[in-house]
């Protein structure tokens, strides 16, 4: 007897769960768990949704059949559906949000692939069935159909298979019947044809070409040059190639391919350029320190203990990490090494690649979809040598395909670009990488200079493993630091726009010296406030509720939430007087005044609107890196991973601001980024210099910075967090509820807010608007959710989405959006 075999599959949507679809007999063999189908879901649409399991019970329910099959082999292995579940539980999001997020949309496909007649034949009704005349009659009538829409008119639920059946018998063309995405690269290339090997031949051809066709005769001794013909292994050579080498025309080509001395082939490449390896790249001789932090590590990791590794800036954490790597690799296993974002330089790339040249891929935001589908089926298939065994990657790069993980490192664990804020799942990559090292039996190494509050906690309650490296490599000395107190430079008059005379002087010596300065500025744009001195009018965005930032560039006030931007007016909108004046600064006006005091020092400035384009920030590294600029002015980006042995001097201009986030992690974030900018100076040799501008000289964060201690930092923020509720003594979940209508926002919240009330009581607080209470046109108010450890997470949950749901259900309130985001930052 045959079974009949079901399919639970995710479909890429926000709906909650799995959906059970029924398999065609035929199909029973070619299902698996991981391969993609088609199904039909909600009314007429089609989706590409992934198999999670395969069952015989039936499900209550008459489900409908799967249309399709794509895969041969399964695209995502049994590990990856693991972690995508662990993380749409935690996060609470469902899985289709999760996988929509983890799988390339290289990898999803389009199912509006256009059908089309095929005009050469006529049909007879006597030879279909119905349901293929009803569909050729209407393919007639449209000229040519989306599946979607053949679907619709037909009202045909099965129509992939019959799709099939009417291309097979020759009857319709389809541009592939369901279209992937991913279309591999290919070159054309140019080889010379066996007759010409001889060299009689190729010597008579010769003589013809050069009295009557010279151009040919170019092409072919570009060919003869390119691909080395002479040598024992003769290659192909592009023809992109060798109509530039020769300066040549297609026409002369197409002559040649016709006197059969060519032929054009089509291939498929890769698109990535392998890395390549220093030939003679040896790992460095560890130092004592370092020696010993490296054994503790291990032992650690035998005792299958995450590890947390604190080491001042410029302790050679990077070149641990080196030896780990080979190490794993030698074992035959993979290596997941995380960073921020905007950390993965080409100065870091470089650093690496050195070392493991081609087994080393790349992931992060700006590769596009078809290199993201090759690194993703380099990963999978690591067992064949030619692949990848370490991925350098921001956090998504969480998502490949790694079936035998053994180290995960997470460089910088404290820093916030590991949260995804939008969309869901809003998952912290660092505390993701604890969980999917569980699942690989893989070890993981956090590192920083400025732990994060959580890891270094989980060290003191023995959750993690604590390895220290406290002097930074070669015996160099921490930076100095020194604090200049803004408030007696105004007074003494003793200040240049927003450079103390300190400052000043201490950059002309630092340039005197040859050395190069780097300045902070933790906000972009030329001037924060644009006000009129008259009437008080603030420019405001018209979708945001925030203030507008003056670009000096284009001229144009700016929201930094959503882009809106529009010129200065000349005059006050509100009582007309031309009074309209700037205050504060960011970058641009710092890049400015700068080049006033220092007119012929070469300066530039990194930030995200310098950066925009693709390769700008590699410039700016590159041309800092070689000396040529000499004073670089940045914002956050100047900070993560950056060795350069020439700064002798960084500047913070405003630390104040660093300290003045309205979050309960103010002052954590305050210092992290003060220690981590104070590391770029001085790092090899001779020891820096570090100036910090403030109005608040005596503040306690600001004098743990100065005295680098982190251990007193430390203890004074876990008291506090103890002391308040605040991480990581409880866990927060906060609720985001937002709706165009201020009203309707309000009362959701409002009615939100008293049914979460019943369950958790005054572990509930708000509703409260948060800073920018509207962003694009829609209005926010948060509740946040702080629950002790002791409480079971799992029905704390359940109950957050049963009260959403009765909330949403509730009249007028249907259009309410509610964003929940678990372990916010
Ligand atoms: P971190 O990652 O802790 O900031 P790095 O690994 O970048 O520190 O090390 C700082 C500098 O010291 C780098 O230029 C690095 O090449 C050098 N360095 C660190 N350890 C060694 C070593 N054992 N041998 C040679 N150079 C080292
Ligand atoms: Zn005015
Ligand atoms: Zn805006």
């Amino acid at each position: 007897m045959r079974t009949t075999l079901f399919v639970n599959v995710i479909i890429p949507l926000p709906v909650e769960g799995v959906f059970t679809y029924r398999v065609p007999f035929e199909w029973n063999d070619k299902v698996e768990v991981g391969k993609r189908v088609i199904v039909q879901f909600g009314r007429k649409k089609l989706y590409t949704a992934l198999i999670e399991e395969v069952i015989e019970t039936p499900p209550k329910q008459q489900a409908k059949y799967i249309l399709d099959i794509i895969d041969e082999v399964p695209v995502v292995n049994d590990l990856q559906l693991k972690l995508w579940k662990w993380i749409s539980e935690y996060y609470m999001c469902t899985i289709g949000e999760t996988m929509n997020v983890a799988l390339p949309s290289g990898l999803k496909l389009a199912s509006e692939t256009k059908i089309y007649l095929n005009t050469e034949v006529n049909f007879d009704k006597s030879i279909l069935n119905e349901r293929e005349f009803a569909l050729l009659n209407s393919l007639k009538t449209y000229g040519s159909l989306t599946i979607n829409e053949a679907i619709k008119i037909t009202e045909q639920q099965k129509i992939i298979p019959l799709l099939n059946t009417l291309v097979e018998k020759g009857f319709i063309q389809t541009e592939e019947l369901i279209k992937e995405r991913f279309q591999p690269k290919t070159v054309t290339i140019i080889e010379i044809t066996k007759k010409y090997n001889s060299e009689e031949n190729l010597k008579s051809l010769f003589d013809k070409l050069e009295k009557k066709a010279p151009k040919q005769l170019a092409l072919l001794m570009a060919y003869l040059q390119l691909s080395k013909f002479f040598s024992e292994n003769p290659l192909p050579v592009e023809k992109t190639e060798l109509l530039k080498t020769a300066s040549s025309t297609n026409a002369a080509l197409n002559a040649l391919i016709k006197k059969e001395v060519f032929t054009e082939d089509t291939v498929v490449v890769d698109r990535l350029k392998p890395f390549e390896k220093d030939k003679y790249s040896r790992l460095p001789k560890l130092s004592d320190e370092q020696e010993t932090a490296f054994s503790e590590i291990k032992k650690y990791f035998a005792e299958n203990k995450p590890v947390l590794l604190h080491g001042v800036t410029s302790s050679g954490k990077t070149e641990l990490y080196i030896r780990l790597i080979n190490e794993t690799i030698a074992a035959g296993k993979q290596v997941l090494y995380l960073l921020p974002e905007i950390a993965l330089t080409t100065q870091m790339v470089n650093r690496v690649k050195r070392h493991f040249g081609d087994m080393m891929g790349v992931y992060h935001s700006k590769y596009n979809e078809n290199e993201r589908v090759e690194l993703w089926s380099k990963v999978k298939n690591h067992n064949n040598d030619e692949n990848i065994k370490l991925v350098l990657g921001a956090r998504s790069a969480m998502f490949l395909p790694y079936n035998n993980l053994g180290l995960i490192i997470v460089d910088e664990e404290h820093d916030t670009s590991y949260k995804q804020y939008d969309p869901a799942p809003r998952y912290n990559a660092r505390d993701t990488a604890i969980y999917m090292a569980m699942l690989h039996k893989a070890d993981v190494l956090l590192g920083s200079a400025t732990p994060s509050i959580e890891s270094y906690y989980n060290t003191q309650i023995n959750k993690f493993g604590l390895v220290e490296l406290k002097n930074r490599y070669g015996g160099v000395k921490p930076p100095n630091i020194e604090v200049v107190d803004l408030k007696k430079a105004h007074k003494n008059r003793s200040i240049k726009s927003v450079f103390s005379q300190e400052l000043i002087n201490e950059i002309q010596k630092t340039l005197d010296n040859g050395y190069q300065v780097i300045l902070f500025q933790n906000r972009r744009g030329f001037s924060l406030h644009i006000h009129c001195q008259t009437c008080g009018w603030i420019p405001y965005c018209l979708h945001c509720d925030v203030s507008l930032v003056y670009h000096k560039k284009d001229n144009k006030m700016r929201c930094h939430y959503c882009g809106y931007g529009v010129p200065v007016p000349d005059r006050c909108p509100e009582c007309g007087n031309t009074a309209i004046i700037m205050k504060g600064y960011g970058t641009e006006k710092v890049e400015e005044d700068i080049k006033q005091i220092f007119p012929d020092v070469p300066t530039l400035r990194m930030d995200l609107d310098s950066t925009r384009q693709k390769m700008a920030h590699q410039k700016i590294i590159q041309s800092f890196e070689s000396g040529k600029t000499k004073i670089l002015i940045g914002t956050q980006m100047v900070t993560k991973g950056f060795d350069f042995g020439k700064v002798m001097l960084v500047a913070i201009l405003n630390a104040d601001n660093l300290l003045s986030y309205p979050d309960f992690r103010a002052f954590e974030r305050g210092y992290q980024m003060m220690v981590q900018i104070a590391g770029r100076a001085g790092r090899r040799d001779v020891e820096g210099k570090v100036i910090i501008q403030t109005y608040n000289p005596s503040h306690n964060i600001i004098n743990m910075v100065k005295n680098n201690d982190y251990h007193g930092f430390y203890d004074a923020i876990i008291s506090e967090r103890q002391e308040y509720f605040y991480p990581p003594f409880v866990k927060i979940i906060s609720i985001s509820v937002r709706h165009s209508n201020q009203m309707v926002t309000d009362n959701a919240a409002k009615e939100l807010t008293i049914m979460l009330k019943k369950v958790f009581a005054n572990r509930v607080l708000g509703p409260e608007y948060p800073n920018v209470s509207k962003i694009r046109n829609f209005y926010i108010k948060n509740i946040i959710i702080k629950l002790e450890k002791t409480i079971p997470l799992s029905k704390s949950k359940q109950a957050i989405f049963d009260a959403v749901g009765r909330m949403q259900k509730l009249s007028g309130f249907t259009g309410v959006r509610v964003i929940i985001d678990v372990d916010p930052m």
